[in-house]
């Protein structure tokens, strides 16, 4: 890495200390803006980078509430500000065990370029808590929602703050969210969260965007190889929200999805997933995937633990978690012929495992590009909030194709432009920081 460049990742992680999924995703930015400083040294000078790596406001609050026996629970709530230059601070809330300040930044981070990439007026922010919605009953979720919002309220709003779901916050959370924040400030304020409900001010296609939009991306690399989702093996790994629509539009476009995973084991599936059963499992009695394999008879078979990544196929969409898809399931997938990788969740892919892919010119669109149709429709959601208008879904699915297809375009005139064909890494990042620097720029040392 360039010195100026090492040296500021240095400050990062001794400023950060433990912080390592933060590093890790400092680390990749950083080394994928070397050919950006050669370039320009003003970023330097300005101080640019230095401010965005550390986040404008970091807000860390108890959030007390009792559970069905009446015992009180103690949870962190955390809401991570990262940059304001384009426009409010945007991005989801996840609730999850492992949630910890060094999770909330990196996703923040990320978020920062993705928003930017999507071209929509949106900066970057993240949040969520250690709370772990498994198995807990719907009046537990309602009051531990209603106590995070009520701190929370005082520190978002349409012009300063947008959250919205991510893991572990889905419709059921950004409803008593919202209906606390509503109850808090007596303002029905539609722009202050998004994946609402449809019928108060929620917009079509945002349940479907981030998943659907993995797969266009997907597409979209295929076809600078004269190829398409058409007649592919694919590969998901998860079974949230981002597996489950990926797996629909994959098999919209005529690809077979052979599997889906949970924090227990997978499911293999080699007629193509039953996206009904799935969902009935998933999103309606919150089971486990071990349930698909079951009611699925003879057709599918369940492995306990193991890895989705030593299944062959030709497109693998990891959709669970960050860090998922190690440097060994990336050879396994490179021997087993995979040809594009889409990340549909946030930094799925390890370090090791992200070179691997490149070294092997496999295609690779990550997570900051390839998952940015869910925050993207999120801001088609503020947008019809703030005209009070509803849009169909056929044309609100249309200005998600477009932008996705405007994202992987970027990408990859971007990595053209700055030495690097074919490298969507490269072009995601740089993308993404040259319209968030230039706006700092423009607004001054703040
Ligand atoms: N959590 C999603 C993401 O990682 C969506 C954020 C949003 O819609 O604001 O991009």
């Amino acid at each position: 890495m360039e010195a100026s460049l090492e040296k500021l990742r240095e400050e990062v992680l001794h400023r950060n200390p433990g912080e390592t999924e933060f590093h890790q995703a400092v680390t990749e930015v950083l080394e994928a803006l070397e050919p950006v400083v050669d370039r320009h040294p003003e970023y330097v000078e300005h101080g640019i980078l230095r401010r965005m790596c550390e986040p404008e406001r970091q807000i860390i609050f108890r959030v007390p509430w009792v559970d069905d026996s009446g015992e009180v629970q103690i949870n962190r709530g955390f809401r991570v500000e990262f940059n304001s230059a384009l426009g409010p601070y945007k991005g989801g809330l996840r609730f999850h065990p492992s949630v910890y300040l060094g999770i909330i930044k990196f996703l923040g981070f990320e978020q920062v370029y993705k928003n930017a990439l999507t071209g929509m007026p949106i900066g970057g922010g993240k949040g969520g808590s250690d709370f772990n919605p498994a198995g807990r009953s719907d009046g537990e979720v309602m009051r531990f929602c209603q106590s995070f919002m009520t701190e929370l309220y005082r520190h978002i709003g349409e012009y300063t703050d947008v959250p919205a779901g991510d893991v572990g916050v889905g419709a059921r959370e950004i409803g008593y969210l919202f209906g606390q924040y509503k109850r808090l400030t007596n303002r029905f304020e539609a722009g202050v969260l998004t994946g609402k409900g449809l019928t108060w001010g929620g917009s079509l296609v945002r349940t479907e965007a981030t998943g659907y939009g993995a797969v266009m991306f997907a597409n979209s690399m295929l076809g600078t190889k004269g190829e398409s989702m058409d007649g592919q093996k694919v590969l998901i790994s998860g079974s949230g929200n981002v597996a489950i629509y990926a797996a629909a539009k994959a098999q919209s476009l005529g690809a077979t999805v052979v599997t889906a995973s949970d924090s227990s084991g997978y499911v293999v599936d080699e007629d193509g997933l039953d996206l009904d059963l799935l969902k009935q499992i998933k999103e309606v009695e919150r089971g486990r995937i071990s349930e698909y394999a079951q009611r699925r008879g003879g057709r599918s078979r369940y492995v306990e633990g193991g890895s989705v990544w030593d299944v062959p196929g030709t497109v693998a969409i990891p959709s669970a978690t960050q860090n998922e898809l190690d440097d060994a399931a990336a050879r396994t997938l490179i021997k087993n012929g995979v040809k594009a990788v889409s990340e549909g969740a946030n930094m799925p892919s390890t370090q090791k495992a992200t070179e691997l892919f490149l070294d092997a010119g496999i295609l690779f669109g990550p997570g900051k590009a390839a998952n940015a149709g869910g925050v993207a429709t999120s801001a088609l959601e503020m947008q019809q909030n703030a005209s009070r208008d509803s849009w169909t879904f056929d044309y609100t699915h249309d200005r998600l194709e477009a932008i996705m297809a405007d994202v992987h375009d970027r990408c990859m005139a971007t990595a053209d432009e700055y030495g690097a064909p074919g490298n969507y890494v490269v072009g995601a990042n740089i993308a993404g920081f040259l319209k968030v620097a230039d706006a700092m720029i423009a607004q001054g040392i703040v």
